[in-house]
């Protein structure tokens, strides 16, 4: 995901300002990687790119090589930007169709038994899905740009162009297509698996 120019140079000020005598393993890893740690706890960290790369590491296991994503995870996203407001032009806005998420009523968070505060994965942290409203037209147009969702169904991020849409009769929804840096990617989305990239 290319970042805005805006974006882009926050994030180099950010890696500046990052100090690796003063700082936490996520702070000296993000000065070598060149990359600011949006996320970290004990289990490993979420750093960004001034070129929007995104690199996941887990301290035990992939130190030295770090999973590199093409683009920030949702959720990712949606967390890093309430400590970095500089980030939320890129957290998608709520939509008039939206409604509350109803995994997390809204929240976007979950508790399990005694655990709170477990990112919600339907809805990508946001609190608000947007449902399959109106079956006479699709929700998005060939070429628009929008991002996968992650969650259960869709493990791997995508950012990409809507290159086709098709009405599947027996489910009565929409499915997408997407092209990402001009190749297709093979699986067809829903509605709720995408949201729109301005
Ligand atoms: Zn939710």
């Amino acid at each position: 995901m290319k970042l805005p120019a805006t974006i882009a140079d926050r994030v180099i000020e950010a890696i500046a300002s990052l100090d690796p005598a003063t700082g936490g393993p996520a702070d000296r890893y993000g000065v070598a990687q060149r990359a600011f740690p949006l996320l970290a706890d004990v289990g490993g960290c979420c750093l960004l790119r001034p070129d929007g790369e995104f690199l996941q590491i887990a301290w035990d296991t992939s130190e030295d090589s770090p999973t590199v994503l093409g683009t920030i995870p949702l959720a990712a996203l949606v967390v890093g930007a309430e400590r970095f407001p500089w980030l939320r032009e890129l957290v998608p806005v709520r939509s008039p169709q939206a409604i509350d998420c109803q995994t997390c009523a809204g929240t976007g968070k979950i508790r399990r038994g005694e655990v709170s505060g477990i990112l919600c994965g339907d809805c990508s942290v946001l609190g608000w899905v947007v449902p399959d409203s109106d079956p006479s037209r699709p929700r998005f147009e060939i070429g628009q740009t929008v991002t996968v969702v992650l969650n259960e169904r869709n493990r791997t991020p995508h950012t990409g162009t809507i290159r086709a849409f098709m009405w599947h009769h027996q489910l009565q929804r929409w499915h997408y297509f997407l092209d990402e840096d001009g190749k297709a990617i093979s699986k067809r989305y829903a509605a709720e698996d995408l949201f729109p990239v301005a």
